[in-house]
């Protein structure tokens, strides 16, 4: 949905990276808090958690993407952290939809809080939702999350698709946890207009002392999806998507699978990400290229602070690996997704 009821005008010819993609695409976490504490993200006790001073107020999130809009920017994702856990969301993402430039706006939630502002979300024209699911089973569900929210979450599942608000629901593939319901989330899309996308696990899980084999690669989960569904269509990709997508004749929805360790969709890659505190990253595998939040409370001016996203810009890394290389520790990647903004 493009926004019309804003100061919506002519569209900004994008700037370009110094490998030629354009960045068109910011995903930007309001919080690092949570409600869930998914073990392939959180560790369960001892996360420490930014001061409310440190996050970025909601004056500082609107100019900056006010001017990554004048920069070409026109596709916002709100992530965390859980967003809803930040108070007044909702009054955010409004004054995000009347940011000239800003064509969609999107969230990713884990829906523990979501269900009661789906009707707003409607009204406001969100793009899309995307919902993390890893599990069709309350049991199960309990265990990942380390918390008993299953039903709150299935709830604001079908709210999202009766007010048919385009939904995408992420499954991290995890062996030993949910590789049973790789077959029930795809039977969601049979009469369902949903895609459900199954991601790689990634190492960024806050415990910083191991860096899990990768047990579920994008080739093995679609060769256990073929073997369950031998009719798999393949579907020609979206541009600038990070999922392979998939359809099974006679479902209404489809499906994805994202390759988000191995790194596959990096050549096309359009996306920026602001942290909770006010960190860019050019990629998600950097460690930072640009103290945003210490420019915004220096007072300088726009013009500094663009020209200071323009330089980022032109030295991103090619892609994840060399992102990962670059890091000033040359340490793996361990920080917790909740805190980059997932
Ligand atoms: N709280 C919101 C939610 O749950 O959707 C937004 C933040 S969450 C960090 C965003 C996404 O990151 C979720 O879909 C989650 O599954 C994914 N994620 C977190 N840690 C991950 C990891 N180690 N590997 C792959 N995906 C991960």
């Amino acid at each position: 949905m493009t926004f019309t009821t804003g100061k919506f005008n002519a569209a900004v010819t994008p700037l370009y990276d110094n490998h030629g993609r354009p960045l068109t695409y910011l995903r930007l976490a309001v919080t690092d808090r949570c409600n869930l504490r998914c073990f392939y993200c959180m560790p369960e006790e001892g996360i420490r958690y930014l001061p409310k001073k440190d996050l970025l107020t909601f004056e500082e999130i609107e100019r900056l993407i006010t001017l990554l809009a004048s920069l070409g920017v026109s596709k916002i994702r709100l992530t965390g952290g859980e967003p809803f856990v930040r108070h007044d969301l909702m009054d955010l993402m409004q004054r995000i939809t009347e940011i000239p430039g800003i064509k969609d706006l999107h969230l990713t939630t884990n829906g523990v809080l979501t269900a009661p502002h789906v009707g707003a979300l409607k009204k406001m024209g969100i793009a899309s939702v995307n919902l993390s699911l890893d599990t069709l089973d309350r049991e199960r569900f309990r265990v990942i999350t380390r918390r008993d929210e299953f039903e709150p979450v299935m709830n604001t599942l079908n709210l999202l698709l009766e007010h048919d608000i385009a939904v995408k629901i992420n499954a991290v593939v995890m062996e030993g946890k949910n590789i049973d319901d790789i077959v029930p989330l795809i039977e969601l899309t049979r009469n369902q207009r949903v895609e459900v996308r199954f991601i790689e696990e990634m190492p960024f899980n806050g415990e910083g002392n191991h860096y899990p084999t990768l047990h579920w690669t994008y080739t093995r989960i679609l060769d256990y999806i073929k073997s369950h569904y031998p009719n798999l269509v393949k579907l020609p990709d979206p541009q600038h998507s990070t999922a392979y997508t998939y359809s099974i004749p006679g479902h209404l929805g489809n499906l994805g699978i994202i390759a988000a360790f191995s790194r596959t969709f990096c050549g096309t890659c359009n996306r920026l990400r602001i942290t909770a505190q006010g960190t860019l990253k050019t990629c998600l595998y950097d460690d930072g290229a640009l103290d945003l939040r210490a420019l915004l409370r220096a007072d300088h001016s726009d013009d500094y602070i663009k020209q200071q996203l323009h330089t980022a810009f032109q030295h991103r890394a090619k892609d994840g690996f060399e992102a990962e290389q670059r890091r000033k520790n040359h340490l793996p990647v361990s920080e917790s997704m909740s805190t980059i903004g997932g």
